[in-house]
């Protein structure tokens, strides 16, 4: 049986000789793994539509056990990416993290889009790429069902208050009389609770100029860390640790 589906590489693994198995996360199929026969052997097959952050309209064959490439035309290649090695772990990060959270045979439009938008602005990025890529784990969250609730108290739905703190395990903010609900909840500033909503709601590109103080990205960064690591238990991520290698040695 054949499908045709658009698609984005999330990775490529050697198997045997020439081939790899590639990750994608295809349009209309969710998370599937497909075999591309020969691509490290013919290297214009598949003109780099096999290489990770490949954007390309996928021809799959469904053989026993896996799906196979029959044909790949490449669309975009988000080439540029490489050119600095920041935003090449950056990018692998934000594929890394999609891959954690999708799975095979379910479809998720929104996020596919926002994937590709996603690697769009950080591809004509010079600086400040963390924002965009907070933007983006917030996005992700959404549209796969973990929407951290940041209008009201998560535990009692009160509005009321100034202080208020964020509960990973409660999925939200809680307010002071629900303090109690969850001793591990995190302090949260009226500041970060309204960038975490700009963040979620607002256009990548209009979120790419936006700067953000140095103390409310801390905050921002230790819980959507707390916060991704509850929900999608995981919190190794192999590009954030090449991330933290690169800023120590380049002292960035
Ligand atoms: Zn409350």
């Amino acid at each position: 049986m054949l499908f045709k589906t658009d698609g984005v590489v999330l990775k490529q693994t050697k198997f045997g000789e020439g081939d790899v198995i590639l990750t994608l996360f295809a349009k209309k199929l969710g998370k599937i793994q497909a075999v591309a026969k020969g691509a490290k052997k013919s290297r214009g097959k598949y003109t780099g539509s096999t290489q990770p952050f490949a954007y390309g309209e996928f021809v799959l064959f469904k053989g026993r056990d896996l799906y196979q490439v029959s044909q790949a035309d490449l669309k975009e290649s988000f080439y540029r990416l490489r050119e600095d090695i920041t935003k090449l772990a950056y990018g692998a990060y934000i594929l890394e993290l999609t891959e954690s959270i999708i799975t095979e045979g379910q479809t998720n439009n929104r996020l596919f889009h926002a994937l590709l938008h996603c690697l769009e602005v950080l591809t004509t990025l010079e600086r400040d790429y963390e924002t965009v890529v907070k933007a983006y784990e917030l996005k992700l969250l959404y549209y796969s069902g973990y929407k951290p609730e940041l209008d009201r108290c998560v535990h009692c739905g009160s509005r009321k208050g100034k202080e208020f703190k964020f509960s990973s395990r409660e999925g939200g903010i809680l307010c002071r009389i629900c303090f109690g609900q969850d001793l591990f909840a995190m302090k949260i500033s009226q500041t970060t609770i309204n960038v975490m909503k700009y963040l979620m709601h607002s256009d990548l590109k209009q979120i790419a100029r936006l700067k953000i103080k140095a103390d409310v990205m801390e905050e921002l960064n230790k819980i959507l860390k707390h916060y991704i690591s509850t929900h999608l238990e995981k919190n190794k991520f192999k590009s954030i640790e090449f991330l933290n290698v690169i800023r120590e040695t380049h002292n960035i």
